[in-house]
């Protein structure tokens, strides 16, 4: 944990998010401005800086984010989605906390 990043925080609960799912590794929340009809945030409780940190022994982590991704489709009965994570600066990274944004639409979107 980095007492100075802010999904850090929102992991220790020390700012407020609007959660949307938790469990022993990870949590999602909705992204403060989001882009698409739901925008959430899947995030490791882990600090780690960006998916070019990811080490050997952490990518069934980052394996569970994507069936996070899978439950989270049926919990809010999506009709698509769409994962991105941005990797470094050139890569649209604002936030060194390693995420992938899920961008989802209903049937109706
Ligand atoms: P990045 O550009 O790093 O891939 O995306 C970071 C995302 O985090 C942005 O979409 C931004 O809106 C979101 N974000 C930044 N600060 C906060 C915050 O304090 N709360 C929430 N819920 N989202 C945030
Ligand atoms: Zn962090």
């Amino acid at each position: 944990m980095s007492d100075v990043c802010i999904f850090c925080k929102i992991v220790d609960r020390d700012i407020p998010a609007k959660l949307e799912y938790e469990d022993d590794q990870v949590i999602v929340f909705h992204d403060i401005a989001p882009k698409a009809p739901v925008h959430l945030l899947i995030i490791p409780k882990v600090h780690i800086p960006t998916m070019m940190d990811v080490k050997d022994d952490q990518f069934e982590l980052i394996a569970h984010m994507h069936k996070v991704s899978q439950i989270l489709f049926n919990k809010l009965e999506l009709a698509g989605m769409r994962l991105i994570n941005n990797c470094k600066e050139k890569g649209g990274q604002e936030v060194f906390h390693v995420h992938y944004h899920l961008f989802g639409w209903k049937a109706e979107d």
